[in-house]
Parts: C-alpha cells; structure tokens; sequence
C-alpha cells in the first residue's frame, strides 16, 4: 500500500479496525488516491483525517430471534455501523444476505461516506444489515424477522441520527415492515427510513433511482469524450432493481441491452431486450421473485453458472449485481468483447485488478461510489420530502436525480489525473469525497 502521511503502521490500523479484505481492499483504494493530496495538505496531516476517517464511529452488533412458519426459534446476527456524521446523519442501507458479515458492512459503510459526500447532500454514512436470508421464505417469516430487527435497531436510529435503507435483499416489503414497527414501538412518523413504500412517506422515483443515475453516469462519460449511449450494446448483471432501472433508462436512450443475470446464471439478447421483454422480467424478478432459469422470455438464451462478460459483444459493461463479481479475467473477457466504457451499479463490483485492466486497456471506467449515488441521493430527497411534510412529483424527483449525477461527474473530472486522454474517474472520486470529509473533519476540531 502506498504510504498516507501519518505517524505510525496504517496496515496494522486496519486490521485493529477490522481484519476483512473487502474492508482492507477500500480502505487501500482510497489511501493509493489520495495520498497526494494529503501530503499537501499540512491540516489534514495535523488533523490525522485518514486514520480518523477509517475507523468508524461506533459499530452496532445485536442478536435478532423470531420465529418461523413451522414455530421453530430462528437466530441471526443484526448490524449497524454508524461511520461518520461529519456530513449529515448517518445514511446508507441495509443488507440481508447469507454472505454478509462485519467486514462486508465495515467495507460498505466505508464506501458510503464517500458517495454520500459526493452527492454534496447533507448525509454521512453508515450501513447495516444481517446474515438472515430472505431467500424462500414467506412474506409472514419476512415481516417477523424484520420487526425482530426493528427492536434493537430503533433504539439507534432517528430522522437527524442515523436513516437506513435498502441494499441487496432488502426493497419496499422489507422497509414497510421495518417502518411500521418502528411506528408501533415509537409512535413517531418521522421518514427514519427511505426506500419506504409510497403510502409510507416514500418518494416517487426512488425504486429507479439508482439505476438511472448509473446510465447518467455512463452517459456523462461517453458525452464528456465527445461519443453518446444511443445506438450502444449494453452488458448489465443482476436483476435486481439497479438493473432493472439501469435498463430501463439505456433501452430509453436508444441503447441495446444484450444481458442480464442472477446468482443462477445469465440471460442474453442478441439484438437486445425489447420493451415487452424487461416489463415481463420486472413483474417476473420484482412481484414474484423468481429465478432467471424459470423465466420464459421469448427469444433470450440461458446460460447456466455464467457471469455475462464474455457472452456477447458488447461496447458497455454495467455490473449491477454484487461486490468483486468482476475479476481480471472477466475485465479481460470484457475488453475483448469491446467494451470501452463500465459503470459501476453496484458497490465495488470490480477488483483491484480488473480495475487495473481497464486502466491499461483506456477503458473509461465509473466507480461505484460516483456511478452509483444516484440512489442514496434520492434517499436525501425522501428526507427533504417528509422533513418539508410535502410530495414531490416523480418529475421533479427525476430532475434533480439528473443534476446530481452530472455534478458528481463534474467533481470526478476537477479532481481526477488524465492518462492519454482517458480521466481517471476512480481517483477524481476517491480525491472529490475525501476532500469534503477532511474538510468537515478540520472544521469541527477533535
Ligand atoms: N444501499 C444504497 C447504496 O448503496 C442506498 C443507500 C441509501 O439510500 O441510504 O447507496
């Protein structure tokens, strides 16, 4: 790791903080981007802001119980990790998943605070979830589980404190249910939670949010080395509502969408999904939460086990699924195939070293935390929503998503290094967070 100005072995922090690599991976990412610019920087060395910003605030772990449909005790673990609110209370989601553990959420809530620094919105960051696997159970076990995570949790959230949402396996089910039993407990209406259904206080446009701020990314970047989306092949993973959304605006844009997939395998198009195709997959992955296999969309392949990268041509790659599903292989995989321009849906899909294949290749690439704040910027106007007591049309919510997005690129362009005309995206986001964080963390003194 390329050494951060300070006065003892950053390696070793890490570890006392947390001895995952996906925590480590974020945490070295960042430290290789700005190291310049804290070397000069005399007050964010005097203010220690590297070592002070990557141990978190507080790290919340409890036990969840419920029951199960057949009256069987069931047992997890919940999570909340409050990192910083030098910006704004605590904001990011929650994730229930299998695979979730403290250094997936320590990475995630890492992450956070550089995204939501970057939406210039007033949110720090934080992140949570559980191991509980939403996967096969019945609305009923849902609803329980959630409101066993609701009676820890709400003893440490509120609308100023702390404001979760959703992330992978949790959606508007999973809020409602989190919302209403904090409601019961508290008695308060007060929006602690976005992503919320809209009877709840929810904001229109938040469901495509993220998606859509992933292709307006992608767009910002063709646009600003003089190309467009129209016309383009788009490669996208997962089926979820970042890919959805993400599909739905680049089929809009007069793009191509040629694949999609699930944790079972993958879907392609060879001239691309239609219209009718994605408002079937919607109702089929969102409404009855069924597996790709199972889908009978006429006139797209499966493919077993396989990622997407290196099943058809594409000129755009837009991981949308999980962390690290893009290795190098797969990096190289893409770059054959044509693909010049990758965004980032998801939080850090792509490896350290797929990052470096595309760095080598000139592909222009959009990390997560710039390419995917589309969504947690909307959560901020969910906030000003119930904060003003107000409903903001979906148009309006659209536009402002738009703004955001092109002044993230904005930020990424004033901060990042050009190599042979390519913009370091990565680094100009990694500076463009960092430098508002260190800021607020000099300002408020120790
Ligand atoms: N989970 C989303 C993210 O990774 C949204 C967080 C939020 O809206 O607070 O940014």
């Amino acid at each position: 790791m390329k050494t951060v100005a300070c006065s003892y072995d950053l390696s070793a922090l890490i570890d006392a903080v947390n001895p995952g690599a996906l925590y480590r991976s974020a945490i070295e990412e960042v430290a290789e981007s700005v190291s310049a610019v804290i070397e000069a920087n005399k007050a964010y060395q005097r203010a220690r802001v590297f070592e002070r910003l990557l141990i978190p605030d507080r790290v919340i772990r409890f036990r969840v119980e419920w029951v199960n449909d057949q009256g069987g005790v069931e047992v997890n673990f919940g999570w909340r990790i409050e990192h910083t609110n030098v910006l704004g209370p605590y904001k990011g989601g929650l994730r229930f998943h299998p695979s979730v553990t403290e250094d997936t959420l320590h990475f995630l809530a890492y992450e956070q605070c550089f995204k939501n620094a970057l939406t210039g919105q007033p949110i720090g960051g934080g992140k949570g979830g559980s191991n509980f696997d939403p996967k096969g159970k019945s609305d009923n076990e849902v609803m329980r589980f959630c409101q066993a995570f609701m009676r820890e949790l709400y003893r440490h959230i509120g609308p100023s404190v702390d404001v979760p949402a959703g992330d992978i396996g949790v959606g508007g089910r999973e809020i409602g249910f989190l919302y209403g039993q904090y409601m019961k407990i508290t008695k308060e209406r007060d929006g602690v939670l976005t992503g919320k259904p809209l009877g709840l206080g929810g904001l229109l446009g938040r469901t495509q949010a993220t998606g859509y701020g992933t292709v307006a990314f992608a767009q910002a970047m063709l646009r600003h080395s003089g190309d467009s989306i129209e016309g383009k092949r788009v490669m996208i993973s997962g089926s979820g509502n970042v890919a959805l959304y993400a599909a739905e605006l680049a089929m809009e844009k007069g793009a191509h969408v040629v694949t999609m997939s699930d944790s079972g395998g993958s879907i392609s198009f060879d001239k691309g999904m239609t219209r009718e195709q994605l408002e079937e997959l919607i109702e089929f992955k969102e409404v009855q939460r069924g597996r790709l296999k199972d889908w009978s969309g006429a006139g797209a392949n499966y493919h077993p086990e396989a990622r997407p990268w290196s099943l058809v041509d594409a000129d755009v790659a837009l991981p949308c699924a999980t962390q690290h599903e893009v290795e190098r292989d797969d990096a190289a995989a893409m770059v054959d195939r044509g693909v010049c321009v990758v965004a980032e849906g998801a939080n850090m899909p792509c490896t350290h070293q797929a990052r470096s294949v595309f760095h080598e290749k000139g592909v222009l690439f959009g990390p997560g935390k710039a390419a995917n704040a589309g969504g947690v910027a909307s959560s901020c106007f969910e906030m000003s929503q119930n904060a003003s007591h107000s409903t903001w049309t979906k148009e309006h919510s659209l536009d402002r998503l738009t703004s955001v997005m092109m002044d993230i690129h904005e930020q990424c362009v004033a901060n990042a290094p050009t190599t042979n005309g390519v913009v370091d995206y990565g680094v100009g986001a990694d500076r463009g967070g960092f430098i508002k964080l260190a800021d607020a963390i000099v300002a408020m003194g120790v």
